[in-house]
């Protein structure tokens, strides 16, 4: 039996949406121009299972309301929407027939509310790989990383398994987590290989490291960033261009309300599900 040596299916989530200003995307847009913004989750079958990217919103910080007046209230300008009555990653996983219990592996790309919430749902379940600077980042120094939209209350579970990375590292055959800090301190992007038996090729995963097309083919810096400045946030983005271009893969930006909806129909088609007709 021959191992693979990629990824033989990805399938793209929407966890939710975020009505924000697009100076948080994109730095030095105008305040009132406003985004619907997807939150991205992204599922990729691996040798041992389904590896999990991101897991979206923790609900009960948005649906109680003293707790929303906590987390999300002060942070004035983004709005977060939920998908439906329930909890949004077990209802974006239903639609595309797998189960929580089917996900092996978690990958963060960083410990911001709409990409960390889930991850309670993993605690004594899946193993959870994320750069060390950006656990250390989250677990320092209540409330600073709080006042920046990381809820520690999203993963501070002693039983989450973490695997933590000090740069770029291959995490399942195929998956490479890098590093692009600015955003968050210890923020990563992910490579994806698809192997040779599922048609080859590949995708860079940019996360939050580029929100939208449009910091990636402009080059703009993105909105939000810690502990550096906004110009840093190019260095990242370039080398994830580079990254891309090296190996002929496509750089797909994190929330961009264009591209993501039409990637995840792209590769609908290209990996149609085996119970549909
Ligand atoms: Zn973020």
């Amino acid at each position: 039996m021959t191992r693979s040596s990629g990824v033989r299916r990805i399938i793209l989530l929407t966890l939710g949406w975020e009505d924000l200003p697009k100076s948080w995307s994109v730095h030095g847009a105008p305040p009132e121009e406003r985004l619907c913004e997807p939150v991205p989750g992204v599922l990729l079958e691996c040798d041992g299972g389904w590896m999990l990217l991101d897991t979206g919103f923790n609900p009960a910080l948005i649906r109680d309301p003293a707790l929303h007046r906590r987390f999300h209230g002060r942070n004035h300008d983004i709005q977060a929407i939920l998908p439906g009555p329930d909890e949004p990653l077990e209802e974006a996983l239903d639609q595309v027939g797998i189960a929580l219990g089917d996900i092996s592996a978690v990958a963060v790309s960083h410990l911001h509310n709409d990409h960390a919430g889930g991850l309670r749902h993993f605690a004594g379940q899946a193993p959870i790989h994320a750069q060390r600077a950006e656990l250390s980042y989250g677990l320092s120094d209540h409330p600073e990383p709080e006042h920046h939209g990381i809820f520690r209350v999203d993963f501070d579970d002693p039983n989450l398994d973490w695997r933590l990375a000090d740069g770029d590292v291959q995490i399942a055959p195929g998956v490479t987590a890098v590093l692009t800090a600015g955003h968050t301190p210890g923020h990563q992007s992910f490579m994806v290989e698809i192997d040779q038996s599922a048609g080859g090729g590949g995708f860079v995963f940019a996360f939050d490291a580029a929100d939208l097309a449009e910091n990636i083919d402009m080059e703009r810096p993105v909105g939000g960033f810690i502990g550096c400045e906004a110009e840093d946030t190019l260095e990242p983005i370039r080398r994830l261009k580079a990254i891309a271009a090296e190996r002929g893969f496509r750089l797909l930006p994190g929330h961009d309300p264009v591209v993501w909806p039409a990637v995840t129909a792209e590769l609908t088609d290209r990996w149609p599900r085996m119970d549909e007709p």
